[in-house]
């Protein structure tokens, strides 16, 4: 693992790798979808042989609970390669547009190419697909690729570093692991196209180095994503959905639901299914959420003390909890805890929230709701609970997200013939199926002359040409 230089020896091995890459880019470009699809498949290959050493080192680096590495990475995963694999031969294929009348005797297609050097930095909350997923795309596309994973999961960033070394020519697929330091080199080095999977703060550094060489960004980030239940939802499916995509992960999800806008009507049935579904899910027997093996743990002491401190602000802020609040610091352990009385100074309703903890807000008329969502940042993810199909889409007419699930939570981060992505400070660009294709692609217009010319257009400008000028600015 590298740390902070101490000189700029440090740098050669990443020039050293990028200049290597970029030497085997246009080898790479000239791959055949067949290719490809073997490079994916050796990816695929790899996941299925070491099921348990990915469980193993995701419980290591933040006890995440083996059915949420199934669920939350390995079935994400799955589903991009397999839907990659079956459409890539189409996706590369040159695809022909229609002629308008003005480019009479012209035939025109979109031709995608690699972008060429590729960097992925990923973060640490789903360590292994947030790298993978975009490294299927990359190779989808025809790129070289370097990844820098996060050093806030070492375990899952040595397994990736292993895998990779094992899998690729360090001229077609490489790996960097460290922290920002890494980063911060790496981005100094003239990528053709850097995906980013992290915070709004770092997405920032990181599009301010793009520019410096006018590198194309794919930025995945965070923010606060409200979910709104109104007084027509289904409230025990509301609960359920709510609390499993609070808790999946122990809050630690880019689209966790962040917090809770409730009709004031139905906040107190929604509260009690929402504490039976966390008994159901967290103590069947009756024993704490501490003793769960369904519920992870904060990833590290100072996201434990981040979180805690947000709670604390929130509760000398007048906030009070209703539910949970329990702590253990030497475990970062946080109990699923329920904020109502939350303002707009607190804390807890600026940032991004990152852990088990929902803020509660009631809301009247669907109008002051909206202005509670519309007076922040564009969220990642929008949530609506309600049966009223007007009322959906009121609430979808008024707002901006990145995406929007209704009657559910999180689904779409799977659904592979869906943009998934945000929308200025939650993300620029979009993943999953075609559109990471298209991300990791140049769409290169290819125009080609059939038969005739416009060489009537060309000068002298006689009154004969401007005529002509005049009369296809007219009638073309
Ligand atoms: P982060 O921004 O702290 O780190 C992400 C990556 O950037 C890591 O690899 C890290 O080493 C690197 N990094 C950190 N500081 C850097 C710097 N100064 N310069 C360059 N690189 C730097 O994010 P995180 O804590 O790993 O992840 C949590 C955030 O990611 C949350 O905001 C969450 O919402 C977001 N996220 C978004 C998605 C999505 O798909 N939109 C998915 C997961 C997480």
């Amino acid at each position: 693992m590298l740390t902070t230089p101490t000189s700029t020896d440090y740098l050669e091995p990443f020039t050293a790798a990028f200049d290597a890459q970029r030497r085997n880019a246009p080898r790479m470009a000239l791959t055949t979808a067949a290719e490809r699809i073997e490079r994916i498949r050796r990816i695929q290959r790899w996941v299925v042989a070491h099921e348990t050493d990915i469980k193993q080192a995701m419980y290591a680096d933040f006890r995440k609970p083996s059915a949420e590495v199934m669920l939350g990475e390995l079935m994400a995963l799955n589903a991009e390669i397999r839907h990659t694999v079956s459409n890539l031969k189409r996706w590369m294929k040159p695809q022909r547009v229609p002629t308008p009348l003005s480019m009479i005797g012209t035939t025109s297609r979109i031709h995608h190419e690699p972008k060429g050097n590729v960097l992925i930095i990923a973060p640490w909350n789903y360590p292994f697909v947030l790298s993978m997923r975009p490294l299927v795309s990359a190779l989808a596309a025809g790129n070289v690729v370097i990844i820098k994973p996060s050093e806030l999961t070492p375990h899952t960033a040595a397994l990736i570093s292993g895998m990779i070394a094992e899998l690729f020519p360090p001229d077609e697929v490489t790996v960097f692991e460290g922290d920002a330091a890494v980063s911060t080199a790496l981005l100094d080095l003239p990528f053709n196209h850097i995906f980013f999977t992290g915070s709004p703060a770092v997405g920032r550094i990181v599009m301010t180095a793009a520019a410096k060489h006018l590198a194309s960004v794919t930025l995945e980030l965070g923010g606060k994503s409200p979910a709104i239940v109104d007084e027509s939802a289904d409230l025990q499916q509301a609960a359920g959905q709510l609390v499993w995509g609070k808790c999946l992960n122990n809050g630690q999800t880019c689209i966790a639901p962040d917090y809770l806008l409730v009709h004031a009507s139905v906040k107190v049935p929604l509260m009690d299914a929402m504490k039976k579904t966390l008994d159901r899910m967290y103590s069947p027997d009756g024993q704490p959420v501490a003793a769960s093996d369904s519920y992870a743990r904060i990833v590290n002491r100072s996201h434990f003390r981040r979180i805690k401190n947000l709670i604390e602000d929130a509760l000398t802020k007048g906030a009070t909890i209703t539910l949970g609040g329990q702590t253990n610091e030497a475990d970062n352990f946080i109990e699923p805890t329920f904020l109502e009385n939350v303002t707009d100074d607190m804390r807890i309703m600026q940032d991004e929230i990152f852990g088990p903890v929902l803020p509660v807000l009631t809301y009247r008329t669907l109008d002051d709701a909206l202005r509670i969502v519309n007076q922040r940042e564009k969220p990642l993810a929008l949530y609506i609970h309600s049966r009223n199909r007007q009322h959906t889409q009121y609430i979808i007419d008024r707002t901006s997200a990145g995406d929007t699930v209704v009657n559910d939570v999180l689904l779409h981060f799977g659904h592979v013939e869906l943009p998934f992505g945000g929308v200025n400070n939650s993300g620029l660009g979009k993943s999953n199926g075609f559109f990471s294709f298209q991300e990791f692609s140049n769409q290169r217009g290819i125009l080609k002359r059939q038969f005739g010319t416009l060489k009537f257009l060309y000068p002298p400008y006689t009154d004969r040409v401007k005529n002509a000028i005049d009369f296809l600015v007219r009638h073309f």
